[in-house]
């Protein structure tokens, strides 16, 4: 699985002769055909990356193209081996001219199979699958018993398991019949000591860092007894909860349940932050739309969510020099005075920047109204009062550890 920093060496690379090939790999469902169509597909793929590049001629193209034809053809060979196991997608970076390549197992959630070359690597899917994950740790509890899992990328990890060892021995003293309500009244004791170690446990993971939301799994019949001891802290970054019972779920089940809660709220928060961005907008508090403020507020540090229409289209030119990026399309910069140039698409030239400064970020999908200020907007974490004013301003604020909710970081020690 991908970490953090290689996320940041992909944003961070450049090809001067623009030949930093990506390709995304995405399985079909498992079908008799799926592995030929793909194969085919990614020959497709392949003939039209090959055909552009030669027809932009001329004899200085020619090595260049030499350099990406044999990663083009590397990338063929190895969907021959990519055979539709049907689990795993696949994200290969790579430019032999600098004798680089990358290549990442990714959660099969791409929009589908691409291939591309240019300048940058094309970060978009990554940034679609990575944007807004926050760590995510699952508890699965019961009266005595708890299992923690990670699930970070698709993949479930379990890292700890334990019973409560009070209750073991209360369970095995075995005088029910002879005693009952008082082992009645131990069992219950008991029970209720062991959701307490487990809340402490869950809010001490959320405090270091371990997690930064987390979803439980538990039976109908126990979460009455679990809920009242969950401190504050912890309920307000419990995204939801499954039935499931300790010992016997499965893996997939697991999975399936928390990936679908997970979903579920992140629809709801991309929603309720493009509302409240929006609305902060207008009021002319913590947010801002369009392109030009974005990119300011992107260069001044200020942004926390990072909102981009899904089918955002824009202009900008960007700095040879200093990297600056202009919605206005001018030939100096302003910032530093070096020539710019054209970028062929903006929502993907920010990216680099969104990753370095691990901002959350999101895809915004059929809103007319988000479409209607521009199909880009962020929410602020706070709003420099120069910038408003003054033009060009370059401070970068850095993060405080902690400071934000680190959503790269969620890929970075999966
Ligand atoms: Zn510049």
């Amino acid at each position: 699985m991908i970490t953090r920093e290689q996320i940041q060496e992909l944003a961070q690379f450049e090809d001067p002769k623009s030949c930093a090939l990506t390709f995304y790999f995405q399985p079909t469902t498992p079908r008799n055909k799926a592995h030929k169509e793909e194969a085919i597909l990614v020959k497709d793929l392949a003939r039209d990356v090959l055909r552009r590049l030669e027809s932009k001629g001329g004899e200085a193209e020619k090595a260049k193209y030499e350099s990406a034809r044999a990663d083009v053809e590397r990338i063929v060979r190895l969907s021959q081996e990519l055979r539709g196991n049907g689990a795993r997608a696949r994200g290969v970076f790579a430019c032999s001219a600098q004798n680089f390549w990358r290549e990442f197992d990714l959660p099969a959630q791409l929009s589908g199979t691409q291939l591309s070359v240019n300048r940058h690597f094309h970060l978009k899917p990554l940034a679609q699958l990575l944007g807004a994950v926050p760590r995510l740790g699952i508890v699965l509890v019961d009266r005595h018993r708890a299992r923690l899992f990670d699930l970070r990328l698709g993949e479930l990890t379990e890292r700890e398991g334990f019973f409560h060892p009070l209750l073991r021995r209360g369970r095995s003293d075995g005088f029910a019949g002879y005693d009952g309500g008082h082992a009645e009244r131990r069992v219950a004791d008991e029970a209720r000591q062991h959701f307490k170690v487990v809340a402490e446990f869950i809010k001490d993971g959320l405090e270091k860092g371990v997690f930064e939301k987390w979803i439980v799994g538990c039976q109908e019949t126990h979460w009455p007894q679990f809920v009242p001891l969950l401190h504050p802290y912890i309920s307000q970054r419990l995204l939801g909860r499954f039935n499931a019972e300790v010992t016997h779920a499965g893996r997939e089940e697991i999975r399936s349940q928390a990936e679908r809660i997970f979903a579920d709220w992140q629809k709801k928060r991309c929603e309720d932050t493009v509302r409240e961005a929006l609305s902060q907008a207008r009021s002319g508090g913590r947010g801002v739309t369009g392109l030009r403020r974005v990119l300011r507020s992107l260069e001044a540090g200020e942004i926390q969510t990072l909102l981009i229409g899904d089918d955002f289209v824009g202009q900008a030119v960007e700095c040879s020099g200093c990297g600056h990026l202009d919605a206005h399309l001018v030939h100096i910069c302003p910032v530093c005075g070096r020539d710019t140039r054209k970028v062929v698409d903006v929502g993907e030239a920010i990216l680099p920047r969104v990753i370095r400064q691990n901002l959350e970020l999101f895809y915004v999908k059929g809103d007319p109204e988000f479409d209607r200020v521009g199909n880009i907007a962020a929410l602020l974490r706070f709003r420099s009062p120069k910038t408003e004013k003054a033009w060009p301003m370059m401070v970068v604020r850095p993060h405080a550890p902690g400071e934000l909710m680190g959503k790269y970081r969620g890929a970075a020690r999966g």
